[in-house]
C-alpha cells in the first residue's frame, strides 16, 4: 500500500474526477480535456491514443461517482446548461469561486475598494470570468452562462436535482 497522493501529471494536484485512458494513464478529467483541446497528439505521457468519444462517454458513474449529493458541501456554485438545467463546478473551482465571492462581499461591506466583483477561472485551458454582480460566467470567445450559488441547507435540499446535469461537463444519470 502506498500512501503517496495520486497526482495528476498535468496540474500536479491530486487527481480530481479521475479519468483513465486506454493506455492506463490517468489525469483529472478537466486537465485531460484541456490537453486534448490544446493539442490532440495523444496521451500527455505516452502519446497513446485518445478515444474519440471521450466527451460523450464522460459520465459520473464511469468515475466511480454515480451521484452528486447536493448536501455534501456547505455551498455549491452552478452554471447554466447551454439549453436547460445546471452544471455544478468541479470541487476546486467551487472553492476558488466561493473564496472570491466571500472577499467580494467583505469589500462591499467595508465600502469602496476597487473589487470588480469577478474572478477568472481556467476550465480545460480556456479562461472564464465569473462575475458576482451580474451573476454570469463569460468567456472571451462569447460563451455566456448564468451562475447560481446554493449556500444554505435549504438551498441545497430545495434544489430540484432533476435540473442538475452533472459536474463540469460530466453527466449524472437521472
Ligand atoms: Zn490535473
Ligand atoms: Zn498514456
Amino acid at each position: 500500500m502506498s500512501s503517496e497522493v495520486d497526482e495528476c501529471s498535468i496540474c500536479l494536484q491530486p487527481k480530481e474526477l479521475k479519468w483513465a485512458l486506454p493506455c492506463n494513464h490517468s489525469f483529472c478529467y478537466l486537465c485531460l480535456k484541456g490537453s486534448i483541446e490544446a493539442n490532440s497528439s495523444g496521451c500527455p505521457i505516452c502519446r497513446g491514443p485518445i478515444p474519440n468519444d471521450v466527451y460523450e462517454k464522460a459520465k459520473m458513474k464511469d468515475m466511480g461517482a454515480p451521484e452528486i449529493e447536493m448536501e455534501d458541501v456547505d455551498y455549491r456554485w452552478l452554471y447554466s446548461g447551454r439549453n436547460s438545467g445546471w452544471w455544478a463546478y468541479s470541487d476546486s473551482h467551487n472553492r476558488i469561486i466561493e473564496a472570491a465571492f466571500k472577499s467580494f462581499l467583505q469589500e462591499d461591506l467595508l465600502g469602496g475598494g476597487d473589487d470588480t466583483g469577478s474572478v477568472n477561472i481556467n476550465i480545460y485551458g480556456k479562461n472564464y470570468t465569473v462575475n458576482f454582480t451580474a451573476m454570469t460566467q463569460t468567456s472571451s470567445h462569447g460563451d455566456w452562462r448564468n451562475i447560481k450559488r446554493l449556500a444554505s441547507e435549504e438551498d441545497l435540499e430545495g434544489f430540484d436535482e432533476k435540473l442538475l446535469k452533472g459536474i463540469a461537463g460530466i453527466q449524472v444519470e437521472h
